[in-house]
């Protein structure tokens, strides 16, 4: 793993929600961070078919653009019933013909899809947020860190809070979903904590560690 300096560092997002929760959790370190759609940068086309595929495209393209590194997040709701469905294909879902976003609509979809399969008990409901956050190098280098949290899918869904599909999952040993938590609840995180709740603050807590050596 190479080992990350402070200073510039392009978050390779163009999704709000997810930005808000990247700054949330690299803030306490320091960096100066500019945003892809802050800089004007495009959206590369998401072509893999893994988390770290796209994860890597996203930050690559940042950085080869830019001259800095750059931070991606890859992240989605993968689905045991549903053969790991949405997964990477988790933004997607919630598209609607005329090309934007209803998260509603791909909660439905998740919905829909266990209905079909006849999934109503909590352990045919069984799912996990994953996220992959990448760190790429105008030379081409990339790290990878990979964060995970257990959960279940409820319907309806709950909560306000949050984005995407918060409020469609609730974490094991939670009676609430992410949608009803504040964020620093779904993080469950802190530099210098040893757990981490969120798909998204797991995959920083390693990259906190091994990037920039902070336990
Ligand atoms: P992508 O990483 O840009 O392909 O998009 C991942 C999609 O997964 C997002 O658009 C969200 O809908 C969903 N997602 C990823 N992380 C979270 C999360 O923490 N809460 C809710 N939805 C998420």
């Amino acid at each position: 793993m190479r080992k990350l300096e402070k200073g510039r560092l392009v978050v390779a997002t163009h999704n709000k929600g997810k930005l808000r929760e990247i700054d949330d959790l690299i803030g306490p370190f320091g960096f100066e961070t500019q945003s892809a759609g802050e800089l004007g940068l495009s959206e590369p086309d998401e072509t893999g078919t893994t988390f770290e595929e796209n994860a890597a495209i996203k930050a690559l393209a940042a950085a080869k653009a830019t001259g800095l590194p750059a931070l991606s997040d890859d992240s989605g709701l993968v689905v045991d019933m549903l053969g790991g469905a949405p997964g990477v294909y988790t933004a997607n879902w919630a598209e609607l013909p005329d090309g934007t976003r209803d998260f509603l609509h791909g909660m439905r979809k998740v919905e829909d899809a266990l209905q079909d399969k006849g999934a109503v008990s909590p352990d045919q409901r069984r799912a996990r947020f994953v996220s992959v956050i990448c760190i790429a190098w105008p030379d081409g280098h990339t790290d990878f860190y990979r964060g995970e949290v257990e959960g279940g899918i409820v319907w309806p869904p709950r909560g306000d809070k949050g984005f995407g599909y918060d409020p469609l999952f609730r974490p094991d040993g939670y009676d609430r979903t992410f949608g009803e938590m504040q964020a620093e609840e779904k993080h469950g995180w802190k530099p210098g904590m040893a757990q981490a709740l969120s798909h998204r603050a797991r995959a920083f807590r390693l990259f906190a560690r091994d990037a920039l050596g902070i336990e």
